[in-house]
C-alpha cells in the first residue's frame, strides 16, 4: 500500500535520507523547508514520488497554507526540521542575546514540531505514525539546544497519550553525532570530529541513512505497539540499562 509521508526539513541531511527511505518503499513523500531551491534540487535527485513544498515549520500561517495543499490523509509525519541556533551566537553576558538564542532554539526544535503536528493532526489516519527527530543532546545538558530537544521528549509523551486512542504512534528518534548534513556548518574541525568518534562504541560517526532506517522501522506496521518512546541512534555514546 502506498503511504503518504511528510518530512519537514526534507531537503538536506537526515530529512533527505528519511525521504529517500520512504521513496524506496514506493511511498509518496512531501518534503518541506524554507529554501525553495534546496527542496527542488532534493526532489529532483530523489525522483518523481517527491513533492517539494516551501513551509517554515514555525510559522502558523504557512502551516495553515501547507495543509490546504496536502492530500486528505497522512500516514507518516516526520518532524525533522531543526538545528542548533546557538551556532548563530549570543555574546556571553548579553542578556537580550541570550534570550534571543534560547527562544530561537525552542522555536526551531520544539515549537516547529508542535505546530506542524497540530496543523496536520486531522489528516493523521488510524495506524499512522508521528516521528520527531530529537538529539542525544537532550541528555547531555547542551544548553538551549539540548533543553529544546529534552522538551521535545516530554511533549512526545503527551502527544502519544493524546493520539494513542486514535491508533497513532508517536516516538522520538534521537541521533548522536551525524556527518554529511548541514547541521555543523563550518564548525566541524578535525579535532572536534575525532573527539565525537572517540565517544562512540563503534568508532564512527552516524550517517543520515542510519537515522532514516530507524525512522522507517518505527513508522512501519511492525512497530505499531511502540509509542511514547525515545530511541537513541548514537553509536553507543549513551548506553541504557
Ligand atoms: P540539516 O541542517 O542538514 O537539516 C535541517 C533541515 O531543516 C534543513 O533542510 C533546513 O532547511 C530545515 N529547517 C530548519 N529550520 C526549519 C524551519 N523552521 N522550517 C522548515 N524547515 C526547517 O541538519 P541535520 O540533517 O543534521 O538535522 C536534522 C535534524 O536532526 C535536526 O532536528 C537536528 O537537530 C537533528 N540532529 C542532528 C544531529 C547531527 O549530528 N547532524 C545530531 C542530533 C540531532 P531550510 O534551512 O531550507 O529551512
Amino acid at each position: 500500500m502506498t503511504r503518504t509521508v511528510l518530512v519537514t526539513g526534507g531537503g538536506t541531511g537526515i530529512g533527505k535520507a528519511v525521504a529517500a527511505a520512504f521513496v524506496s518503499e514506493g511511498d509518496q513523500v512531501i518534503i518541506t523547508g524554507r529554501r525553495s531551491e534546496v527542496l527542488h534540487s532534493a526532489a529532483e535527485e530523489l525522483g518523481g514520488a517527491v513533492t517539494p513544498l516551501v513551509c517554515d515549520a514555525t510559522d502558523p500561517e504557512q502551516l495553515a497554507a501547507l495543509r490546504t495543499r496536502l492530500p486528505g490523509s497522512l500516514d507518516v509525519l516526520v518532524n525533522n526540521a531543526g538545528g542548533n541556533r546557538e551556532f548563530d551566537g549570543a555574546p556571553v553576558g548579553d542578556l537580550p542575546g541570550l534570550a534571543d538564542t534560547w527562544r530561537a532554539n525552542l522555536e526551531a526544535n520544539l515549537i516547529g514540531a508542535v505546530l506542524t503536528t497540530a496543523a496536520l493532526d486531522k489528516l493523521l489516519v488510524r495506524g499512522s505514525a508521528v516521528v520527531s527527530i530529537g538529539s542525544f543532546a537532550a541528555d547531555r545538558g547542551a544548553g538551549s539546544y539540548g533543553a529544546a530537544k529534552a522538551a521535545m521528549n516530554a511533549w512526545n509523551i503527551f502527544l502519544a497519550r493524546q493520539l494513542g486512542p486514535r491508533g497513532v504512534s508517536c516516538n522520538v528518534v534521537a541521533p548522536g553525532y551525524v556527518e554529511e548534513t548541514e547541521f555543523f556548518r563550518d564548525r566541524r574541525t578535525d579535532q572536534f570530529h575525532q573527539e565525537r568518534l572517540a565517544e562512540t562504541m563503534v568508532g564512527r560517526a552516524g550517517r543520515p541513512e542510519d537515522i532514516a532506517e530507524v525512522v522507517r522501522f518505527i513508522a512501519s506496521p511492525g512497530a505499531r505497539h511502540i509509542t511514547g518512546q525515545v530511541l537513541r541512534v548514537d553509536g553507543g555514546v549513551i548506553p541504557t540499562r
